[in-house]
């Protein structure tokens, strides 16, 4: 059950040894199975020559299958100390590959730690993936310092993340990611791969970066995402008042009677120029 593809021991005794009893508060759910984050590692494609970004590693499940996978070197990023101890076992295992760096992932710059070509793979925290997402989504300059990120979310956001135009979950997170990503869900993953299982199910997203995105500025599109959908069941030319309204909506070439949900990245796009 929890896959043989290193001599260090099962991760059930690594826990229990470094009592890394899990905390709600910092979104802590392991993985265990050795098996199951190899498939996670595999999503991303090749490791071989590649640095990877890893936030939240805990107590290693997925960084032991990264590193198995060939990674030049992983760069893990956790704010949880008990963690370290753990950590440096595989870093013995795995000599100047791996490099843990103690802090909050969301205040730390992994990009100028890399050498490319480098991949982010990770089991988010919950409390913060979303955050996390948009910062590396939102990173300049474009193309990014990442080839890809392989991402574990509730499944509920994987569907935001990769919802099309006219469906309940098309908001600003699908926008964000599709206007500079190609995402889609790889698998889902059912609560009882955790340890504590979560209330929910999660998926693996994989977004592949645009290479040519449709040029616009990330804070205008957010401006225009933010204004149609804080008010997505009313026309455009009354949720996109405070920005320019129906003269906007016709400089863009869109028409005012439709609702946010209806218009495609594209469209998205042209009225971020539009505002300028
Ligand atoms: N990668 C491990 C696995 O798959 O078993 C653990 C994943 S667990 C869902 C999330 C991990 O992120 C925990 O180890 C937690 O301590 C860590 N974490 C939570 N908030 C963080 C933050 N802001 N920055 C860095 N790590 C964080």
């Amino acid at each position: 059950m929890s896959g043989q593809i290193d001599d260090l021991p099962p991760l059930r005794d690594v826990i229990a040894r470094h009592e890394l009893m899990a905390k709600k508060a910092l979104g802590q759910n392991f993985l265990l199975d050795l098996n199951l984050t190899s498939r996670i590692a595999r999503q991303a494609g090749p490791l071989d020559g590649h640095d990877v970004v890893e936030v939240g590693p805990g107590p290693g499940g997925l960084t032991r299958a990264i590193l198995a996978a060939g990674a030049r070197r992983v760069i893990a990023i956790e704010r949880d100390r008990r963690c370290l101890p753990a950590l440096a076992e595989i870093a013995a295992r795995y000599p100047g590959r791996l490099e843990v760096i103690e802090g909050d992932a969301l205040a730390t710059d992994a990009a100028h730690r890399i050498e490319r070509p480098a991949r982010i793979i990770a089991n988010l925290p919950y409390n913060v993936a979303t955050p996390l997402l948009a910062g590396w989504l939102l990173a300049e300059p474009w193309p990014a310092w990442f080839c890809s990120m392989t991402l574990m979310f509730q499944k509920e956001v994987a569907q935001r993340i990769c919802a099309q135009p006219g469906s309940k979950d098309y908001g600003r997170l699908s926008i964000l990611s599709q206007w500079r990503c190609e995402p889609h869900i790889a698998f889902d993953v059912g609560p009882k791969a955790f340890t504590p299982p979560p209330k929910v199910t999660s998926s693996v997203v994989v977004l592949e970066p645009r290479q040519a995105p449709l040029a616009c500025r990330s804070g205008d599109l957010e401006r225009v995402t933010q204004a149609a959908f804080g008010q997505r069941r009313k026309m455009l030319r009354q949720s996109l008042k405070p920005l320019g309204g129906a003269p906007l909506l016709e400089k863009a070439g869109i028409d005012p009677e439709r609702r946010a949900e209806t218009l495609d990245v594209a469209e998205f796009v042209a009225l971020a120029n539009a505002i300028r």
